[in-house]
């Protein structure tokens, strides 16, 4: 982790000397932060805009393993997934805190560490650190990131405005975050049983990038506007499209018609699937971490859509009574099972 700078125990600095190293030098970019680290609360004023808050809990060993992931991307994946949800929203992030829990076998750098990824994604996402707590765990390390945005109240997009007839949409490409981590556990095995192999990662810097290195999608909201659409509906794809499907028709009261033919793929996912004997289309389906949004939008947006490389369409919206269902590239229809992202 930290291997040719020095490895202080926590013990030696406290928990006060703690948070002042993780947390120095913090600037301020967002004229919606009054008040940052450093009082009892953080203070902020969205002057009229709706306020977006969501929370995502990350525990060592559920969700994340040291093993293969480096605590720097780690900190930069666990504020990402956060904005992911807020982007779905069709706002804008602008504050997050941080609360984690740790145990000894962390050491002070291992943590600076991990601090560096979350201002790298604070920094590339225009985002401010503006608290959270620490406190000491039994065994693993457990983050918790909240993060606060803001919309105008007629930008924002739920999950239950998908109507019938509504064109179903994706953003980017599904399934690559699955097969980064499936070739990242095949070369964890490897090395389990030989430690002095190296791992055969070569040609696959797209799914590692995925798995390792998300991005949220930042851009969607601007292309709306450039294209003069608002969708209908929206939700980020964090547990697989299988699932944020059954999200967005069951808070709709809708059923949907997905092509397995129109789902965008990556070639490096499809190779890597090929090379580990998985169905793409699984990975897409019910891989997740994708951190691509769904949406829905009226069938009359077609012509403003078609040309866009960033969005595929993948199927439509239908009555509830049609029930979910995925037309295989065979022709035949199968209803769509939720697999999610289960931990537990
Ligand atoms: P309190 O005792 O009121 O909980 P703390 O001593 O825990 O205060 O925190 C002091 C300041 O540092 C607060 O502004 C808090 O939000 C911030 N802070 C504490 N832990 C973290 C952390 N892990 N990351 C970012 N900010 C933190
Ligand atoms: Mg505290």
């Amino acid at each position: 982790m930290a291997d040719k700078k020095r490895s202080r125990p926590i013990s030696e600095v406290g928990e006060f000397g703690l948070i002042d190293i993780l947390t120095n030098n913090i600037e301020l970019k967002n004229p919606s932060t009054l008040k940052g680290i450093g009082d009892d609360a953080a203070v902020l004023d969205f002057k009229g805009k709706q306020v977006v808050v969501s929370t995502d809990l990350l525990a060592e060993g559920i969700h994340f393993n040291l093993m293969y992931v480096p605590l720097k991307h780690l900190g930069y994946k666990s504020v990402i997934v956060n904005l992911s949800d807020i982007y779905a929203m069709n706002a804008v992030p602008r504050q997050i805190t941080v609360s984690i829990a740790v145990s000894n076998k962390f050491s002070v750098e291992a943590l600076e560490d991990l601090y560096e990824g979350i201002k790298l994604a604070c920094e590339s996402y225009g985002i401010d650190l503006v608290g959270g707590d620490t406190t000491s765990s039994m065994t693993g390390l457990v983050i918790s990131v909240t993060v606060i945005g803001e919309a105008e109240p007629d930008e924002l997009i739920y999950r239950d405005g998908a109507r019938a007839t509504n064109l179903l949409c994706v953003s980017g490409d599904l399934g690559g975050a699955y097969m980064g981590l499936q070739l990242l556990e095949r070369e964890n095995e490897v090395f389990k049983v030989n430690p002095k192999m190296q791992p055969e990662l070569s040609g696959y810097d797209y799914i590692l990038g995925r798995q390792l290195k998300p991005e949220a999608r930042k851009d969607m909201k601007g292309i709306f506007n450039k294209l003069g659409i608002k969708p209908t509906s929206m939700i980020d794809i964090s547990d697989g499209l299988s699932s944020e499907i059954m999200h967005i028709c069951k808070a709709s009261g809708t059923g949907c018609k997905l092509y397995e033919e129109k789902i965008p793929l990556d070639n490096q996912t499809k190779q890597m699937a090929e090379e580990l004997n998985i169905n793409p289309l699984v990975a897409a389906l019910n891989g997740g971490e994708d951190y691509e949004l769904l949406f829905t939008l009226s069938v009359s947006d077609f012509e403003k859509i078609q040309n866009d490389t960033d969005i595929s369409v993948i199927g439509h919206i239908t009555e509830k009574s049609e029930g979910i269902t995925l037309v295989t590239t065979g022709g035949s229809e199968i209803a769509l099972q939720a697999q999610g992202w289960n931990h537990l």
